[in-house]
């Protein structure tokens, strides 16, 4: 085996599959480092949303993948006599991103077609039962140490980059010295999964059960899959919790143990953590390696997800043209002050679940004419980091749009920025070092410079706005600015 590669990952969890599928798309190569040899068995994510699906629209498996999905309709927040508290509704509305905002899923579904879907890159390589041991973080390269697990032998592997997506309690974090803060919510949760015998009159949304007795929740997820979470009360005995008797005995109001079968169950400590540094020189964490969340909000993998949608463009830059630091500072800036809303959203949502019904969630929660409470879904901005912040488009979503029945404008990124350019404005001397989209190209270019107010917009491979431009401005120097980070 070849052992110097573009970019080593560790951890094929969704964060590392879906990282090394933006790699692999681009040509480089890619060795994937996992101490599993089976998929994670227990349960975890059920939910992600319409910028999640753009990626994975991106990475080329939303046709394939959609089918192990459906659209989700929304939570409501019940109180112990059932009388609704909140209404966080989903429309079945096309977003921004050209997708529904929320689906439900079944993760390891995810974690099968990624897989699947990465065996059609001959330069990527997975070695299972690898656990990684050692990361040397040297000046031009790093080199990790893996042990097989099996056969307990011993290997080096180099690459020019490293990125953990290790999990939560990542070696990766470990070795550049980044330490995870505690951001306040840590409760234990029982999460049951079960699949129904027959149909059940069941809700087909989340439900939040606010209740100070026993606060919990109800996933309406695919098919005939159903979960329960319920928080344990202190000094419960958490054998006895995951109890088949003490599970039927919970379940009572919803399920007789003749409809469903227990799938899965754990003991999870929900916890809220963010870490300090998300890079070191050549070595990255992006995931749970870098921040933990309950899941109320159904956001943790989709936090790992846009982690990777933002670095991997830049890491594919500095791969192909040259290493740039302020493509890879940029990073950890743009990333950590977004996910950390999420983080603290969830927290609140968590209380409120816990029956501390004073919480305001956010401030996208807010009262109808009815007297009702409702709430839509938070959109955390882009921390600073490239582009200028006096630009109010800056950090907002490019939407997605078609150019053909089957191709959209999303297709025509690689991994540097598009211009799209009004016909009011004639470029000079930039034109070459740009890839540039005239708004006569597109029908919908025209609206969306309207949309915008701009004469011309970059747009990140990731599809973030960088930076509008008025004609008023000299368009070759604000380009020239921007494009500066890029060479
Ligand atoms: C009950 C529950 C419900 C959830 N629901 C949702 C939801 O609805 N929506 C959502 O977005 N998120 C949800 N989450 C969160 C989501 O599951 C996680 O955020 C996500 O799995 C994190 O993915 P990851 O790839 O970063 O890390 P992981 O999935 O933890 O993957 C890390 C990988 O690294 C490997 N690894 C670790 N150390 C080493 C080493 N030394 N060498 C080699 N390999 C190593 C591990 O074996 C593992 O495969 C939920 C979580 C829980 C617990």
């Amino acid at each position: 085996m070849n052992n110097f590669f573009d970019v080593i990952i560790i951890g094929f969890g969704p964060t590392g599959g879906t990282l090394a599928s933006l790699l692999a798309k681009s040509n480089l190569s890619v060795l994937m480092l996992e101490k599993e040899k089976n998929l994670y068995p227990l349960p975890r994510a059920v939910h992600f949303d319409d910028e999640i699906m753009r990626v994975f629209e991106t990475i080329g498996i939303k046709q394939k993948f959609r089918k192990y999905t459906i659209i989700n309709k929304g939570t409501k927040f019940v109180d112990e006599n059932n009388n609704v508290l909140l209404d966080w509704p989903r429309p079945k509305e096309i977003t921004e991103n050209g997708c529904y905002p929320s689906y439900r899923f079944h993760q390891p579904d995810f974690e099968r077609v990624v897989r699947h879907h990465l065996k059609s890159y001959k330069k990527f390589k997975s070695i299972q039962n690898a656990n990684v041991t050692k990361i040397k973080n040297l000046k031009d390269f790093v080199e990790v140490s893996f042990q097989d697990t099996e056969t307990l032998k011993s290997k080096i592997v180099k690459s020019k980059y490293l990125i953990g997506c290790d999990g939560a309690n990542s070696i990766t974090r470990q070795s550049i010295n980044s330490k995870f803060k505690n951001l306040g919510f840590t409760q234990k949760w029982a999460v049951i999964d079960l699949i129904l015998k027959k149909n059940k009159n069941l809700p087909d949304r989340t439900i939040q059960y606010s209740n100070p007795k026993r606060p919990a929740t109800y996933c309406r997820n695919v098919g005939k899959r159903r979960r329960w979470e319920f928080a344990l009360k202190k000094n419960e005995n958490e054998k006895k919790v995951v109890t088949d008797d003490f599970i039927w005995k919970f379940l009572k109001p919803w399920l007789k143990p003749t409809e469903a079968i227990i799938e899965r169950k754990a003991i999870y400590t929900f916890q809220s953590a963010i870490a300090n540094k998300w890079r070191k020189g050549r070595v990255f964490i992006a995931g749970d390696a870098a921040h933990l969340m309950p899941p109320f909000m159904g956001q943790g993998m989709c936090a790992g997800v846009r982690d990777v949608s933002n670095l991997s463009w830049k890491i594919i830059h500095c791969v192909k043209k040259t290493h740039n630091e302020i493509l890879l500072n940029s990073y950890q800036k743009e990333r950590f002050s977004n996910v950390k809303e999420y983080i603290e959203t969830t927290m609140k949502m968590g209380e409120f679940i816990n029956a501390v019904r004073s919480y305001k969630i956010s401030n996208t929660v807010f009262d109808q004419s009815d007297g009702s409470k409702s709430m839509k879904s938070i959109k955390p901005e882009l921390g600073p980091g490239l582009g200028s912040k006096s630009d109010k488009n800056r950090g907002r979503i490019f939407p997605k749009f078609n150019i053909s029945k089957s191709k959209s404008f999303d297709e025509l990124f690689s991994f540097e920025p598009i211009l799209v350019v009004s016909k009011k404005l004639k470029l000079k001397k930039m034109s070459n070092k740009i890839k540039i989209v005239k708004e006569s190209s597109y029908k919908e270019l025209s609206k969306i410079l309207k949309t915008f107010n701009a004469d011309a917009i970059l747009v990140r491979p990731d599809r973030y706005i960088l930076q509008t431009f008025k004609k008023k401005n000299s368009l070759d120097n604000l380009i020239k600015n921007n494009l500066k980070n890029f060479n």
